[in-house]
């Protein structure tokens, strides 16, 4: 017998759920599970009797054991712990967020810790096994999407979980260019479209170009932290509110009921797309002097509209931005596909239809289509010139300079990959040759994502440094004139970011007061000091 044709499967790890696809006969579908589409919740747990829960088994328990129960990982994946997200996120989680030993956020699962990319790999690796044992095969090679805006960091957590998970990835994908593939793949189509992305924790907007099998981006952004659990934070608000107004009982302190609230929330906004009116109903939310407490609040489909509206506006704020860069007009825009399971929300898609004038596309499953159009993507690298991807970078990345500046290496919007280069500072006794990679938005350090920080040997003063991005928009850098042919120059974590954003901060400030102090003449020496000569514009 012939062996079997390999299979790759596509896999959108999200937030909320996990998506796989695959494609035979060149026709995408979504794996089968025993229960239909293989849409797994992205939860991982372990049970009062220590075993390792994984997708709905761990879902199904949250309520009882929410301390042992991780969801929400890709929120997490790839963040550094005392990043100011992380902080300010922390406390929505009802399990303990700890440092990794390179300073990366890790959970705690049954009193032992895990990385981030550890917990993803337990649902990879579920959907790996179910994959096989629907498809009768063993399955090696994946593609793995990722929201655009991801940056380096996040995005190497993800394939590290891959590979941790078994896989052979063999490439990162954006997610909005996965569902443009979806709609757009072998149709022939010559327009421009939108993807409008919004799912369980992440927003992401691109827009792109497409010319037959041709998907070129032309920008893109997004914001990471503003997706349905947003929503469900708003619903949880105003439940606790009206809960406090009526009984004058605090449910913050009890974590069952928390979680019980967080649960009732989110099926009373999906219920709230179908209907205009739900109550609410939570029986024996909480003790009062050994008598039970009931929670019944009734909530209406214009009453959580008001609640959310400002964050679908603040969804809109992105897509202006993301037009104005790619230079378009709203008009201009032939198609806007609905990707992500909160666009299921009629407000969400009463607003874009007004927003462009015309009904968003509906053809496009907004849970499946983003893990179809990895699925293609997939199968379309096992033929030559098939597909061509050309993607753009989400985020400026750069280096610190004087007093905290950022100055960009590589722009936003750069097509990928693509390579930049600069030249180190000239060779000077005693100063150290470290550069301090951050991504983000910012002109300041302080607002953007530290990457590492690249520790050059003495004899590469003076010599060239590129910045390498690849088609998955990882980054590597390399220098010329060490040793035969360019090297590789690896970032490494030099301190938690909120420490070296200090340092930072102090060097501007014992900066300035120098200036003010000292003639022209003499200027400030110490750590910082070459660099600063290079890049800092002195
Ligand atoms: P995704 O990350 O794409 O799986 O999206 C998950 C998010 O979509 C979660 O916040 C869900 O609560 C939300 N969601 C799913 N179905 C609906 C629906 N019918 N109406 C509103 N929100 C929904």
């Amino acid at each position: 017998m012939p062996p079997d044709k390999p299979i790759l499967l596509g896999i959108d790890l999200g937030t909320t759920n996990t998506c796989v696809a695959y494609v035979r006969n060149k026709i995408a579908r979504v794996v089968p599970s025993d229960k239909g589409s293989l849409i797994l919740p992205s939860v991982v747990a372990v049970s009062e009797k220590g075993d390792l829960l994984v997708g709905n088994v761990a879902k199904d328990q949250m309520v009882v054991n929410p301390r042992n129960t991780i969801y929400g990982a890709k929120r997490l994946i790839g963040r550094q712990y005392h990043s100011k997200v992380v902080q300010d996120i922390k406390h929505y989680f009802s399990y303990e967020i700890v440092e990794g030993p390179k300073g990366e956020s890790a959970v705690v699962l049954a009193g032992k810790v895990y990385s981030l990319p550890q917990i993803s790999a337990f649902v990879l690796q579920h959907c790996k096994r179910v994959a096989e044992a629907t498809l009768g095969q063993e399955i090696h090679d994946a593609v793995i999407s990722v929201p655009a805006y991801y940056n380096d960091n996040q995005r190497n957590a993800v394939k590290e979980a891959g590979r941790l998970a078994g896989f052979n990835v063999k490439r990162i994908v954006n997610e909005p260019t996965a569902a443009a593939l979806a709609y757009g793949l072998n149709r022939g189509f010559d327009h421009k479209v939108l993807v409008y992305d919004l799912g369980g924790g992440t927003f992401d907007v691109s827009v792109l170009q497409l010319h037959g099998n041709v998907m070129e981006v032309l920008a893109t952004g997004g914001d990471t932290f503003l997706g349905g659990v947003d929503f469900d934070n708003r619903i949880i608000d105003y439940v606790l509110e009206e809960f406090r107004n009526e009984t004058k009982i605090d449910l913050t302190q009890s974590p069952i009921a928390m979680q019980r609230i967080k649960n009732a929330a989110e099926a009373a906004k999906i219920d709230l797309s179908l209907l205009s009116n739900v109550v609410m109903e939570l029986p024996y939310i909480i003790d009062r002097r050994g008598k039970p407490v009931d929670l019944r609040i009734p909530l209406s489909r214009e009453r959580i509209n008001t609640l959310v509206m400002d964050l679908v506006e603040k969804t809109f704020e992105h897509v202006e931005r993301v037009l104005e860069e790619a230079n378009l007009s709203r008009a201009e825009i032939q198609e806007v596909l609905l990707v992500g399971g909160q666009t299921r929300m009629p407000l969400v898609q009463g607003r874009t239809h007004h927003y462009f004038g015309k009904p968003p596309r509906k053809g496009v499953h907004p849970d499946e289509s983003v893990a179809i159009g990895a699925a293609l993507l997939a199968e379309s690298m096992l033929e030559i010139d098939s597909v061509t991807l050309v993607d753009a970078l989400s985020m400026p990345i750069g280096i610190a300079v004087t007093g905290g500046r950022f100055r960009k290496i590589i722009d936003k919007n750069v097509q990928i990959p693509t390579q930049r280069a600069f030249r180190l500072p000239p060779p000077r006794p005693g100063a150290q040759l470290e550069l301090d990679v951050f991504q983000g938005e910012s002109d300041k350090i302080v607002d953007n994502e530290y990457l590492g920080t690249l520790k050059f040997p003495a004899e590469a003063a003076g010599q060239r440094v590129a910045f390498n991005l690849d088609e998955e928009c990882l980054l590597r850098v390399t220098i010329e004139g060490v040793g035969s042919g360019p090297r590789e120059v690896m970032l490494a974590t030099r301190d938690t970011p909120d420490a070296l954003k200090l340092a930072w901060q102090e060097e501007a400030e014992r900066r300035r007061l120098l200036e003010e102090r000292t003639p022209p003449a003499e200027k400030p020496r110490g750590l910082f000091a070459s660099i600063r000569k290079a890049f800092g514009g002195e």
